[in-house]
């Protein structure tokens, strides 16, 4: 499918016109960054498994009622997606204790939280995407009372929806991060799950072994991160068909 012009290029991924109006093809990168990009390398393949891995998980999220920006993956590194306005926060929902959290709150990685925590931070690079409370969302417009009551009830459902996929196979879903977007169909907006969802944005460990199978391996230098998100694809069944332990890179 012929891509448009260049809309974004984000750390990860880079966005092109539709084919359509309302349409958005979702290109993904094999760029790593960690540390607000202080920290960067290419990790060969990284693009293709998130592309996979977020077709998976937004295609099960829409059969759900969950709605999301997903239409369809196009080919190894790319996927139709809706158009949408990205509200500016990332949403993160936490069911155990680990990376800021752990460190501004002093609990042990891996502690059990009592019940999932939703946190926002304010989508700004060179703020260092700071948390922020509810006040400042209200008070600078960037989403109603309303919106946020939608992005909460949002970011749960994704919750339980992960972590019961991530559980089938082996793995405790620690926490994650989405990014909302308002979609407009005629006067009425509603709101999406938007970005992607993978092991970049994921904390994902292993039940049995507590490895670290998400981008923490390479934010902490603890291994191979293709072989990490091979692993999770595997479990998952999403690796491409009739290729061996590993997927076949096409660009
Ligand atoms: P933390 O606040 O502990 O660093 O991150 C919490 C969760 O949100 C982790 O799963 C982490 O991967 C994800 N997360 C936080 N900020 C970002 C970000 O800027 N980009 C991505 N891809 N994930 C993030």
């Amino acid at each position: 499918m012929a891509r448009g012009k260049k809309i974004y290029e984000g750390k990860a991924k880079i966005l092109f016109e539709g084919p359509e109006p309302g349409t958005i093809v979702q290109y993904f990168k094999d760029d790593a960054t960690a540390f607000n990009a202080e920290k960067k390398d290419v990790i060969d393949g990284k693009g293709v498994l998130n592309n996979r891995l977020s077709e998976y998980f937004m295609t099960g999220l829409n059969q759900i009622g969950v709605p999301t920006h997903f239409l369809k993956r196009l080919n190894m590194r790319e996927q139709l997606v809706r158009s949408c306005e990205i509200i500016p926060l990332e949403v993160i929902v936490r069911n155990f204790a680990a990376g800021s959290f752990s460190k501004r709150m002093g609990v042990e990685e891996g502690t059990q939280l009592p019940r999932p925590i939703v946190e926002y931070s304010y989508k700004d690079d060179a703020l260092g995407d700071p948390l922020v409370p509810e006040e400042y969302i209200a008070a600078f417009g960037w989403a109603s009372q309303q919106d946020m009551d939608d992005v909460l009830g949002l970011a749960l459902r994704v919750n339980d929806f992960l972590s019961g996929v991530m559980y089938g196979v082996g793995i405790k879903l620690i926490d994650f991060k989405i990014e909302i977007g308002r979609v407009y169909e005629g006067d009425f907006q509603r709101l999406v799950v938007a970005d992607e969802i993978s092991p970049d944005s994921c904390r994902l460990w292993d039940i049995e072994t507590g490895q670290k199978l998400d981008k923490d391996v390479f934010r902490r230098d603890l291994g191979n991160l293709t072989d990490a998100y091979t692993e999770v694809a595997r479990r998952l069944n999403v690796l491409p068909k009739g290729t061996g332990p590993k997927p076949t890179l096409v660009n």
